[in-house]
Parts: C-alpha cells; structure tokens; sequence
C-alpha cells in the first residue's frame, strides 16, 4: 500500500478504531504508514467498558504518543435495558478519567441497524451528553437514520456541548440544520465514492472552521482501498477529494483541519 497523495503534507485522522482487535497483528506497520503519510495525530474511539480494547490503547499510546482518545458507549452497545445504566456511567467515568479522553463518544442513535430497542438507545444517548455537559468533553455523535430524535435529544441534553457529526452521510437540508445549531462536520471515505453526489455537495458547502476528516478504520476505505481494511494513512485521500471539491489547496486545508482539531480536541499539538 502506497503512503497517500500527500507524504508531505500534516493530517489528522479525527476518527478512528485503532485500537481494534483488527490492528493488534501489525500495529507497527500501521502506525508506521500513518506517520510517513504526514498523520501527526488521531483520534483513537474506545468502546467502553471494553477491557481487552482498553488493554491495546496503552500499546497506541506507547507506538504513537500524540493519539489523542475518546470514550463513550456506542448505541450499538446501549443494551436491551436501561436497568444497569447508572453502573454502566460510572465504568464510563471511570474510563474518561484513566486514558484520559479529550472526547466523550462515539455516541448517538442507529435506527438503520437498531442492535438496541431505540428507547434505550436514547436513554444511554442522554445520560452521556449529561455527562458531556459535567466534563466539558466534546461529543463525537453517531447518527444513522435517526436524524429528528438525534436533534430532539440534542436541544434538550445538549445546551453549550461541542459536537461532531463524525462520518456525516446525511443531506444537505440535515448537515444545514446541524450547522445551524453550530455542530461540526466530519467526512469519512464515503466521500470519495463515485455515488456520493449529494455528499459532494455538502463537503464543499460547510464552512472551513467546522470541517474534519477521518478514516474511522478500520471501516470505511476511500477510493482506491475500498473493501479492504482501512487505516489511518489513508485519511491522505479523504482529505485530497475535500481539497478538490472546495478549490483548496491540500496544504491549506490539512492546516484548517488540524487548527479545528486541536480547537475541539484537547488543544495544541506538542
Ligand atoms: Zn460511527
Ligand atoms: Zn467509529
């Protein structure tokens, strides 16, 4: 695999799993190929309350020491009751507090695969952005076809949180209304997929100060890797389709990127 279009320019990889059972065979090599790519940091999504990923996280720390970590229960997660959920917070707090996270998440609601009974899904959704709320953290928020109840919760839990729409496929009219309650927007390789003409649309309309980019590999390869496992060298694509829908310079907007994650991410780069 090749080292991406841009093997000078700094990038950041704002959503990843990299500490995945998927890495744990080569996670040098990755790691390696995402630094020779110009990958300066990432954001590293822990499942909470996920011991053996928790466990690999120190080894991401160690190999690439400017990984920053988020933390939160993903609606995949939620569970079939809401019975256990004030000692599922508290893990979660916990959690928060040892990595230590510059992030609460990922964190939402998916109607597209409903692997929770949505009423709980919404009930792990609210107590987290009340946990958000209490730390100051940043949310990174999934969404999949649950974009109303995403923005009911979020008016009535969400007062002053900071909140990325990370690997945003919706419409125009929903990135529209996302921005206007000032929340960011972060694409994902979907972007570069011939089909994605509404999505293009939208890459090149959100104003540069809300805008990311990430891999969130290992899912999600950009054109053109798509099928195989993604990586975090490969954001180098993502962030080239961007440049390109917006008549920005690769340079320029790698900088923006990286001036917005450092903004919303537990600030300045060392
Ligand atoms: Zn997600
Ligand atoms: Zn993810």
């Amino acid at each position: 695999m090749g080292v991406g279009p841009h093997e000078h320019e700094v990038m950041i990889d704002s959503h990843c799993h990299l500490a995945g059972a998927e890495f744990e065979s080569d996670l040098p090599d990755v790691v390696g190929r995402a630094r020779g790519a110009g990958v300066r940091s990432a954001l590293v999504i822990l499942s909470a309350g996920d011991a053996a990923e928790a466990g690999r996280a120190g080894r991401v720390r160690e190999l690439w020491p400017e990984v920053r970590f988020s933390v939160g229960i993903h609606p995949h997660h939620a569970g079939t009751t809401t019975d256990d959920l004030d000692a599922r917070i508290a893990d979660l707090e916990r959690e928060l507090t040892t990595q230590p996270a510059v992030a609460l998440g990922e964190i939402g609601l998916d109607y597209h695969y409903d692997f929770a009974p949505r009423a709980v899904q919404q009930e792990v959704f609210r107590r987290q952005l009340r946990v958000a709320r209490e730390r100051r953290l940043p949310v990174v928020l999934h969404t999949r076809e649950a974009a109303d109840d995403t923005f009911g919760i979020l008016a009535e839990e969400g007062e002053g949180l900071r909140v990325v729409f990370h690997c945003f496929t919706g419409t125009m009219a929903m990135a529209r209304r996302a921005l206007a309650e000032g929340a960011w927007l972060s694409f994902a390789g979907i972007v570069t997929f011939p089909k994605a003409t509404e999505l293009r649309d939208v890459a090149a309309m959100v104003p540069a100060d809300r805008l990311l980019a990430e891999t969130d590999a290992p899912y999600l390869a950009p054109v053109p890797h798509r099928g195989r496992r993604n990586e975090p060298a490969l954001v180098a694509h993502v962030v080239s389709t961007l440049a390109g829908l917006r008549s920005a310079s690769v340079t320029d907007l790698s900088a923006r990127i990286t001036s917005n994650y450092e903004t919303l991410f537990g600030g300045p780069l060392p």
